[in-house]
């Protein structure tokens, strides 16, 4: 009966509902345990109804502890939510503010007095620039939105698109046809005129990343330009000099020298600034101007006539005025000069110049292409046949047979 009333007993002690308070209701159920099992249990129903009494007190302050407990964790539940809440709500404001950041940056255009001094090149160009990114991805979407190195962008672009274009087609057509020689001055000058202006379209792309990348797409632009006319001398001074193998070596070791020379200033840090920009165009014109020694060579053995019809120097004539043309465009900051503000977006002086310098690199191409048909044609007596002595009055044959020797070897 004793072992009966402890077990009842126990039983409705440990029933008493505690999860959310699990000390509490562990420390009651250890005290109706010891009350229970105490040695002076009853013998009668009065004491019973006593023990009752004093379980039910027992149980009734558990069910108190455990409210209690319920009441602190559900409080400390609902802290633990709203700071959490105000976390997130504060890194979402973060969040939101970086985006907003992010796009103004992307898409704002700012004024020349607003931007940092290491992108400002031209003050008569007023609004329309980009300002520091930090990113390249930020620098390659502005290919996709207006601003004022839109035009420079695609205009070099497009220029190296047309090289592409032209090189496939001229390896997979003419140029097949023709020796290693004449396929290697070919693609020299191709795979030149694109450096070139790929890196040109690099530069301008994204130049805005930060001032170091300004530094290294200036030099590669500047390399380019280097391998550019370095790459042009290479068919013109093969199909000048096609008979005259001495002078073609000089020459092109010449060129090739002075185009290393040239890449090393390019590559300089020492000279990428803005205050070595003259300097830079000074350099880069007298390596094309070291172009005029072959051409006086050439028109000194042949005469001007002969030097004109065999290698095309009217049509590359014009190649040198476009390209000094580009350069004094280019230096004297015309038009935007005399109109400040009015050409922030198109045409403005270093556009003309980016559009001249892919019209003179197309221009030598043809004139190259011309002077390669026309000792294809002739070989080594064209100079005599330009001279009238036979291709007027007979073909191959007869120039062959009446071939024109120079007075000098070279
Ligand atoms: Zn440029």
């Amino acid at each position: 009966m004793r072992e009966t009333r402890s077990s009842a007993a126990a039983a409705a002690v440990a029933a008493v509902p505690s999860p959310v308070a699990p000390s509490a209701a562990a420390a009651t159920t250890s005290s109706a345990s010891a009350l229970l099992t105490h040695p002076h249990l009853p013998h009668n129903m009065h004491d019973a109804n006593e023990m009752m009494h004093a379980g039910a007190t027992l149980l009734h302050d558990a069910a108190v502890e455990s409210v209690e407990a319920v009441k602190h964790a559900t409080a400390h539940a609902i802290d633990a939510m709203a700071t959490a809440s105000k976390t997130a709500t504060d890194r979402a404001h973060h969040l939101v503010e970086r985006v907003e950041e992010t796009v103004h940056n992307i898409f704002a255009l700012y004024s020349f007095h607003h931007i940092p001094d290491w992108l400002r090149d031209n003050d008569f160009i007023i609004g329309g620039y980009r300002t520091q990114m930090n990113s390249f991805r930020a620098c390659f979407n502005s290919m996709f939105y207006l601003h004022n190195e839109t035009g420079n962008i695609y205009s070099h672009l497009i220029g190296f698109t047309i090289f592409l274009v032209a090189a496939c087609c001229a390896g997979y057509g003419y140029l097949s046809q023709h020796d290693f020689a004449d396929q290697a001055v070919f693609w020299i000058f191709f795979v030149a005129a694109m450096i070139c202006l790929m890196m040109s379209t690099l530069f301008h792309l994204l130049f805005c990343h930060s001032p170091r990348m300004y530094g290294v797409f200036s030099r590669l632009d500047y390399t380019g330009i280097a391998i550019l006319i370095a790459g042009s001398f290479y068919p013109f001074v093969y199909y000048c000099f096609y008979c005259h193998e001495t002078s073609r070596v000089i020459y092109l070791s010449m060129i090739t020298i002075l185009g290393v020379a040239c890449a090393y200033v390019a590559c300089s840090p020492k000279y990428d600034g803005v205050a070595f920009r003259t300097t830079r165009m000074l350099l880069f014109l007298g390596m094309g101007a070291s172009g005029l020694l072959p051409v006086a060579h050439y028109t000194y053995l042949y005469g001007l006539a002969a030097a004109v019809n065999t290698s095309s120097l009217d049509v590359l004539g014009i190649m040198a005025l476009l390209y000094v043309s580009g350069a004094v465009i280019y230096v004297t900051r015309v038009p935007e000069r005399f109109f400040p503000g009015k050409f922030d977006y198109w045409l403005h002086s270093h556009q003309v110049f980016h559009i001249l310098v892919v019209a003179a690199a197309l221009t030598h191409y043809y004139g190259v292409y011309t002077a390669m048909q026309h000792r294809k044609e002739f070989q080594c007596s064209v100079e005599q046949s330009i001279l009238g002595l036979s291709s007027l009055v007979g073909g191959a044959d007869q120039n062959t047979s009446s071939v024109f020797v120079p007075s000098s070897e070279f």
